[in-house]
């Protein structure tokens, strides 16, 4: 599942690392692949990811098998990051003229299958440049955070736009599937009237769990932690762990369909 927005800033590095977090507490196996060169969630999820660390851009540029890179997030027995360094930030030219450059995410986790993650969470740049296209190749399902702000649908008819074209000629399987409404404030009407907007235009696909603006969600990366752990009783952690558990029920609810 890709985490995609290529606006910066709207909770996609948070979503990616806390509802991973949260569905591995639920028992289920996950990976976080951290495609976005400042390596956020690498940070949040104590992987190493210094420059020269073997990271997402040997597995996209080099061909170094993923299996190499994946690492077990401490104190947290089912979660393992794939972490990405600064080196990434040059994979964008690099990949340009290479074979199957839109496809090599895709590839790398084909040949990895053999260790069966329940989910895996691609946390994307905020851009929608070839290495959100590599995310979009890779993915069956696209989530999409959007923060209860002002110019919350700005940019999102030209994300969904890109989502039809990786569809159209990459990955026909791709679709989107989730939106979660992020940095809710209950005290302000924008908030309200934001997130009315936007089950209005996208119905279903809307989780109903919101996640609350907390100074708790904010805090915890610089622990090397997930909200999860950091503050288990806070609102932000119950709102993820409620995400979670609403993405598992779809789930099912679509195996079983
Ligand atoms: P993106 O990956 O889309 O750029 P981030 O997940 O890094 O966005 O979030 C942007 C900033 O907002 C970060 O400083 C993060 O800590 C903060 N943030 C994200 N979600 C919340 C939240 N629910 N409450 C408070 N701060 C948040
Ligand atoms: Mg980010």
């Amino acid at each position: 599942m890709t985490v995609a927005n290529q606006k910066g800033g709207v909770g996609k590095t948070t979503t990616a690392v806390n509802l991973a977090a949260a569905l591995s507490m639920h028992g289920q196996r996950v990976l976080v692949v951290d495609l976005d060169p400042q390596g956020n969630a690498s940070t949040a999820m104590a992987t190493e990811h210094r420059a020269g660390t073997p990271s997402v851009y040997h597995v996209l540029v080099d061909d170094l098998p993923l299996s190499e890179i994946v690492k077990p997030v401490p104190e947290m027995p089912n979660l393992f990051c794939a972490p990405a360094t600064l080196d990434l930030a040059g994979a964008e030219i690099e990949l340009v003229p290479m074979v199957g450059r839109e496809t090599r995410l895709k590839r790398a986790l084909g040949a990895f299958d053999a260790m069966e993650f329940d989910y895996i969470l691609i946390d994307c740049p905020p851009s929608l440049g070839l290495l959100t296209v590599n995310a979009m190749a890779a993915a069956q399902e696209v989530l999409i955070p959007i923060q209860c702000e002002y110019y919350a649908l700005e940019g999102l008819s030209q994300l969904l736009k890109n989502v039809e074209l990786v569809r159209a000629h990459l990955n026909p399987a791709l679709a989107v599937s989730t939106i979660l409404l992020t940095m809710y404030d209950g005290r302000t009407r924008l908030a309200a009237q934001v997130a009315d907007e936007v089950r209005s235009h996208f119905g279903d696909t809307v989780l109903n769990s919101v996640i609350p603006r907390s100074v708790r969600v904010s805090e915890a990366p610089s622990y090397g932690q997930s909200v999860m752990t950091y503050d288990p009783g806070s609102s932000g952690a119950m709102a993820y762990s409620d995400a979670a558990r609403e993405m598992a029920h779809r789930a099912a609810a679509l195996a079983e369909a």
